[in-house]
């Protein structure tokens, strides 16, 4: 069974990046640096970049943020979001700094005026804008219609400005998200803004938790939408570094079968007849894994009884044995080494695989 055909949506840009239409989804991150810090948010820009990060977004809690921005647009090579709240003149500041997008929650700029001052600014650059309707922030009036934040308040929350951004003001660089921390008011909310509107949809689950709550919500919230054809880019939230939301989005992606990037690891849980201690020679396996972009099946077994055939698919693989450790290629043994060298051999045996599909 493949995902269902993407929901058919209008194509923006976001810098040189395009989200919606036909174009892949978008995987994007957050930085967890203070923006004022342009040495560290720029050392953990290129650390997102080299793990496939698309596009990044830093927070702009004040004027000082806004104007780092333009110095760390100088030194990285994806496209910048500013993510602003309350105060409409921390937004023009991020523009003029060098943001190719923005990242608003119209609720909470006070006003109909002010959101018009940064819509204006952003099309007189060129920028994008994402409208992040949050469950939080709802205003009273619908609160009050639909009893709460629901997904059905939350939609005509994002139509509403919609209909102000882009009936009365004529911009359309846009993409929309709709939050709140209930996976399935999320669910709920993006099917139904789905059916209404062409524009590109971000998806994510806001604070969604740490690695395993937050991988589990976001895998099952973004897998079941995007397997519907829902979402054009995607943010997975982890309370964890944020090199870690970009592998996860990545594995969502691959999952769902959207998207692959670097090796797909098979691993086995191990059992009682493993006979070589996994678990760290798995991590490194990880770990290499994350250097290479191309995509592979690599196999890690706990023993060779049914390591190899089991993980026959596999491109590469290795299984342990009583005190050696096998490596195999597609299912077939292709040398046995003592069990300190395995991971020497391992990965010798995958930059040779490497080297002969170049
Ligand atoms: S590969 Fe071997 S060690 Fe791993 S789960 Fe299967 S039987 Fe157990």
């Amino acid at each position: 069974m493949e995902p269902k055909k993407r929901r058919p949506t209008r194509t923006i840009y976001v810098g040189n990046v395009p989200v919606g239409g036909d174009h892949p989804v978008v995987v994007q991150s957050m930085t967890n640096t203070d923006t004022r810090d342009v040495k560290a948010t720029v050392a953990q820009i290129k650390r997102l970049e080299e793990v496939g990060c698309e596009i990044i977004r830093v927070a702009v809690p004040d004027e000082e943020a806004a104007r780092a921005i333009s110095a760390i647009k100088k030194e990285i090579h994806i496209p910048l979001i500013a993510d602003i709240h309350f105060d409409w003149r921390l937004a023009i500041a991020a523009l003029e700094a060098g943001a190719d997008a923005l990242r608003i929650n119209p609720g909470n700029i006070k006003g109909l005026e002010n959101v018009k001052k940064i819509v204006l600014a952003a099309r007189e650059r060129g920028a994008a804008i994402r409208i992040g309707v949050n469950a939080g922030s709802l205003e009273k009036d619908l609160y009050r219609k639909y009893g709460g934040a629901t997904a059905e308040a939350l939609v005509e929350s994002a139509l509403r400005h919609l209909d102000f951004i882009v009936g009365d003001l004529g911009f359309e660089n846009l993409k929309v998200s709709l939050k709140s921390s209930h996976v399935w008011t999320t669910i709920e909310a993006y099917r139904l803004f789905a059916q209404k509107s062409d524009f590109p949809l971000h998806l994510g689950v806001t604070e969604a938790g740490g690695l395993i709550a937050g991988t589990v919500k976001s895998a099952f919230a973004l897998g079941l939408l995007l397997s519907e054809g829902i979402g054009d880019t995607i943010r997975v939230s982890l309370t964890r570094d944020p090199e870690e939301e970009v592998h996860v989005a990545y594995e969502i992606l691959r999952t769902v079968g959207l998207r692959t990037r670097g090796p797909e690891i098979i691993s086995c849980p191990t059992c009682g007849r493993c006979e070589i201690d996994l678990f760290p020679i798995a991590a490194e396996v990880e770990k290499f894994a994350r250097t290479i972009d191309r995509p592979l099946k690599l196999a890690v077994m706990g023993c060779v009884v049914n390591g190899p055939g089991e993980a026959r698919e596999a491109d590469v693989g290795l299984a342990g044995g009583r005190g050696v450790g096998i490596i195999f290629r597609k299912g077939k043994i292709v040398k046995k080494v003592p069990e300190e060298e395995i991971l020497t051999s391992f990965f010798a045996e995958v930059k040779r695989l490497l080297a002969e599909t170049a």
